[in-house]
């Protein structure tokens, strides 16, 4: 057909996430209705597509990062275990994360005052405001700073100044390789307030536990607290991914929310977290007990 883009992912109407390194021998596949848009990015492959049953899709370097339909389980998890674990947040800064969904999710936060945002990439920044406008509505909310630019560089200017920062990477491979890094966690560390609290992506238990345990002991040298959680989420590889939770107040325990709201309020502001969930998500199986425990 005339003028329809054409992306190597794409065959036969499905796109097909390989990855013959990250999830060798398997691959989620998802139902293309229409492609959108294709560009190279200064720093990766963007590609958006609609599909038939979840929506529109973000996918960069060919690696799916959120789709319309499951996207909130990833958002609201990754924020709300670290915004609830800190006594009272109010300057966050969030590293990637340019298709504005945890944004949406900081600002849901009445004590937050400020929401940064240091996104590399600002193709992401602009197609997600296309292309996902629920996910980047908060880019035009009066307390989100955007700044373009690397997460580990902007870092390094920052002392003592955030109490929560979420790092919403993509994949270790590619621009985002920085930022699973000890001396990443380190800078961290030192942009962080007294209590600070950090949440970051840390990959799939059934995938990456090599990649968690490293996280993990990484965490563990730079944070008096570091913990593991996950939410489940169709098309993320393997159906699952995890978080490190980790606080700079060796008294914290992140594993059960500091503020909860009644469950009436919950349910309108959130569709996957909850404090339930909140506490339920530390509880891991026994194989990956076994492996994270004595890290
Ligand atoms: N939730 C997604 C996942 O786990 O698949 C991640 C989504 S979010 C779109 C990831 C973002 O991190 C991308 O937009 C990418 O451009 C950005 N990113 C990668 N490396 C970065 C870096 N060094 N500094 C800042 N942003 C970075």
């Amino acid at each position: 057909m005339a003028n329809q883009i054409t992306h190597p992912t794409i065959v036969d109407g499905w796109f097909r996430e390989i990855s013959d390194t990250m999830w060798p021998g398997q691959a989620m596949t998802l139902k293309v209705e229409k492609v959108l848009h294709h560009e190279k990015s200064k720093y990766q492959d963007v590609l958006i597509f609609k599909s038939t049953d979840y929506g529109n899709v973000l996918v960069l370097d060919n690696v799916i990062q959120a789709t319309e339909r499951d996207e909130f389980s990833y958002q609201e998890m990754i924020t709300h275990l670290g915004l609830n674990s800190h006594p009272n947040p109010k300057k966050v800064l969030v590293i990637g994360g340019g298709d504005g969904g945890v944004l949406r999710e900081v600002v849901k936060h009445e004590s937050v005052e400020e929401a940064w945002i240091c996104e590399i990439d600002e193709a992401v920044i602009r197609l997600s405001k296309e292309y996902l406008p629920e996910m980047a509505a908060s880019y035009s909310h009066p307390k989100v700073k955007t700044h373009i630019g690397d997460g580990f560089q902007f870092l390094r200017d920052y002392q003592n100044t955030f109490d929560v920062i979420i790092t919403d990477s993509s994949d270790p491979e590619g621009p985002a390789e920085t930022l699973f890094q000890k001396a990443y966690f380190e800078l961290l560390r030192g942009a962080l307030t007294e209590k600070g609290v950090i949440t970051t992506q840390a990959e799939s238990m059934w995938l990456h536990l090599p990649i968690i345990k490293d996280l993990k002991k990484a965490c563990s040298e730079v944070f008096p607290v570091a913990e593991y959680a996950y939410t489940t989420i169709p098309t993320y590889p393997s159906g699952q991914i995890g978080f490190m939770v980790c606080s700079k107040d060796k008294n914290a325990n992140v594993k059960k929310p500091l503020r909860e709201l009644p469950e009436a309020t919950e349910e309108k502001l959130y569709r996957y977290y909850n404090k339930k969930i909140h506490e339920t998500s530390f509880v891991l199986p026994t194989w990956v007990d076994k492996e994270l425990s004595s890290l």
